[in-house]
């Protein structure tokens, strides 16, 4: 019998957990839904995927508006814009991008006190020349201080988007310098519990090096077409 892709990502997901001796249960699945109907995330939401990243505001609204139903959990991943934390803030569970102070307090000021606070990690760029969103490692402490003054907020970790390698020594020494900013960061007495990193090209190196959150959109919906998207 053929597996449908969520099943077979699922049992990889496990294996690779087991294999670095983790519990599979300590990896989430975030479903990257960019580019996709809502019937496709309808589809595998009746498997059970409940966590869902967005791109693309304009894009996000109505679907989150269609699935409203559903109980499922967006995360927005993309570029932040000042222009757009309202609807952020009202919209998501969590925002896995924030790059820098002012977006953070904009995000914060916005966050309505009615709904929990808002959970967060801090987008890092690990100097690789194909991500240009995030901060600099050495520039994450100040930051995280910065986000920790917010009240609405909840830091929860670090988020990166390394650059495609197809090699997984060079996936794993990405990624592990994401995991070594988190842990200096928790080292400093800093309670966070989310590393947020691997796509479907480099998620078993993810898992290897500590990855609590994976983003997966190709291996699950198979391959987006070239139609560019607006923020
Ligand atoms: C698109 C995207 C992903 C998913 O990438 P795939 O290669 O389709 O698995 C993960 N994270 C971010 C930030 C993205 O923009």
């Amino acid at each position: 019998m053929r597996l449908t892709p969520i099943a077979t990502l699922r049992s990889r997901i496990t294996s690779t957990a087991r294999r670095f001796g983790r519990a599979p249960n300590s990896v989430s699945l975030i479903a990257v839904s960019k580019t996709r109907t809502s019937s496709e995330i309808l589809a595998l939401a009746a498997y059970g995927q409940r966590l869902f990243g967005e791109n693309y505001l304009q894009e996000a609204l109505p679907k989150m508006r269609m699935l409203a139903g559903q109980l499922l959990e967006w995360h927005y991943i993309g570029a932040l814009q000042s222009n757009k934390t309202q609807e952020i803030a009202n919209g998501f569970t969590w925002v896995h991008s924030i790059d820098r102070a002012k977006i953070a307090q904009r995000l914060n000021e916005h966050r309505p006190a009615y709904l929990p606070r808002l959970n967060v990690c801090i987008e890092v760029n690990l100097g690789a020349e194909a991500t240009k969103s995030g901060v600099a490692l050495r520039e994450l402490p100040a930051l995280a201080r910065a986000v920790l003054a917010c009240p609405r907020l909840r830091l929860r970790g670090l988020m990166a988007l390394p650059a495609p390698s197809k090699h997984s020594d060079e996936q794993r020494a990405n990624l592990r310098a994401l995991a070594e900013g988190y842990h200096a960061l928790r080292a400093e007495g800093i309670d966070l519990d989310t590393l947020s990193m691997g796509t479907s090209e480099d998620f078993e190196a993810a898992i290897a090096e500590g990855a609590t959150m994976i983003r997966i959109g190709t291996a699950l919906f198979g391959p987006r077409g070239e139609a560019t998207l607006k923020a």
